[in-house]
């Protein structure tokens, strides 16, 4: 148990030798860290496992081409490390193809573009207002400006998928590729009726499960495997991994996805990400992961629950993930505004549209909350109990500093009860991962 707010001078990292102003820098971000509540949905906590494994001399290696057929002499360990990589994320994922060079979930996404699309081609995806990624949901992407982009909604009075009105837009745009998959939808999303669309109109389905990768690893939700042709995921959010991305498919995809994710889309490997990214794969595939996987939901369940008995509205009236949906509309305060008087809290998390959100994505109705870096740490229903109080507090003091700065003492000694980089679950599944 630890009271005081953990100073820059205090943290515990800053070994001698490094550039004096970057080490600074990270003992700065260290202290945030160590001091603030993070309900960032995308972030998560890596394991000193995860993190040993990026060990530096791993940049030293150039690496181009795959596994066996490579353009640089030398590849012997990293040929060993990215099939590693590969042979866990298709067990993990019960998948038959795995790509792991991707450098993030968006490569991931534009390499699976390429790979199953022409320029010009069109592409269904869900519309970012409705809680689709700004990839497959509007033209801002490279994927957008090559292809055709139409996205997808939610009906006007509701903010549930309307499996309905996305098989009367494939029938009008008969689109080549159908996206689903999000990066704010609470809910679960109904596969087996997105491939009986794309089957009816000849479409490739492919799943974003950038958000639910870790998630889906551990069971904690369905898995799209047997009805997406291809998979994409970010590797750092509820998969706890490092900052990459992955593609999953069926084998007769691969040759096209290998291609399209390098040469088209990319140039080498990270093999150092690459071998924290087989670490975590490896984790993921362990009982204590699927144990916290399920915790995640069940905290966010408990969030949403608490957040609604505080008199909260929440978008589609809870959560079946890790992530859930404030409607600020009612509150007379925009997302941005709140996670402000959050953030000076304690508290993190993001301003986010709302379904048919008529404000802009800069100044949304919405806030969004998740809970895989709280439970990564080992915080369950009574500390997320703490903390709907504290939001609760934060959000009808309207910013008022008194209130926050009471909060932020609040957060801090909440935060700080959990150490600061200790993970409860590392030590308990040392003995699986041999
Ligand atoms: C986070 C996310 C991505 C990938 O983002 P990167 O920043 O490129 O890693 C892609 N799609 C969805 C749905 C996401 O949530």
């Amino acid at each position: 148990m630890n009271d005081a707010v953990i100073s820059i001078d205090r943290a515990p990292m800053a070994p001698p030798g490094g550039d004096p102003i970057v080490t600074r820098l990270i003992a700065s971000e260290l202290a945030l860290q160590a001091n603030a509540i993070n309900l960032i949905a995308a972030v998560n906590y890596i394991s000193p496992r995860v993190s040993m494994a990026m060990h530096p001399i791993l940049e030293s290696v150039h690496s181009e081409g795959y596994p066996g057929r490579r353009y640089h002499e030398g590849q012997a360990v990293a040929d060993q490390i990215e099939r590693l990589a590969i042979d866990r994320a298709c067990e993990l994922f019960g998948v038959e193809y795995a790509n792991v060079q991707p450098y993030r979930g968006t490569m991931a996404n534009l390499a699976a573009a390429a790979a199953v699309l022409q320029p010009g081609d069109v592409v269904l995806g869900l519309q970012t207002a409705a809680g689709g990624h700004y990839t497959t949901g509007s033209t801002l992407h490279l994927i957008g400006r090559m292809f055709r982009v139409v996205p997808y909604g939610v009906c006007a009075n509701k903010s549930t998928l309307d499996y309905e009105l996305i098989a009367a837009a494939a029938r009008r745009e008969r689109p080549r590729a159908i996206f689903c998959g999000d990066t704010s939808y609470p809910r679960l999303w109904d596969f087996a009726a997105l491939r009986a669309i794309a089957d009816e109109v000849g479409a490739v389905l492919v799943a974003d499960i950038s958000q639910s990768a870790g998630l889906i690893a551990g069971g904690a939700i369905p898995s799209p495997a047997a009805y997406a042709d291809i998979m994409t995921a970010a590797t750092y959010k509820t998969l706890r991994g490092p900052r990459a991305g992955l593609i999953l498919a069926r084998a007769h995809l691969g040759p096209a996805i290998d291609r399209a994710v390098s040469p088209i889309c990319q140039g080498g490997t990270n093999v150092r990400i690459l071998a924290g990214v087989a670490a975590a794969l490896g984790e993921a595939l362990t009982e204590p992961f699927r144990a916290y996987t399920r915790q995640v939901v069940e905290n966010c369940r408990h969030l949403a629950d608490e957040l609604s008995l505080r008199g909260f509205d929440l978008m589609t009236d809870g959560t079946e993930n890790h992530a859930c949906l404030l409607d600020l509309r009612k509150l007379d305060v925009t997302g941005d505004v709140a996670a402000r008087w959050l953030a000076s809290a304690g508290i993190l998390a993001n301003g986010n549209q709302v379904a048919n959100d008529a404000q802009s994505p800069r100044r949304p109705s919405g806030l969004r909350f998740g809970t895989c870096a709280v439970t990564t740490l080992g915080m369950g229903p009574a500390e997320i109990t703490e903390i709907a109080e504290l939001i609760e507090l934060v959000l009808r003091g309207r910013g008022e500093p008194a209130v926050t700065d009471a909060v932020r003492e609040r957060a801090g000694e909440i935060r700080r009860r959990f150490g600061t980089f200790e993970h409860p679950w590392y030590d308990a599944d040392v003995e699986e991962l041999v």
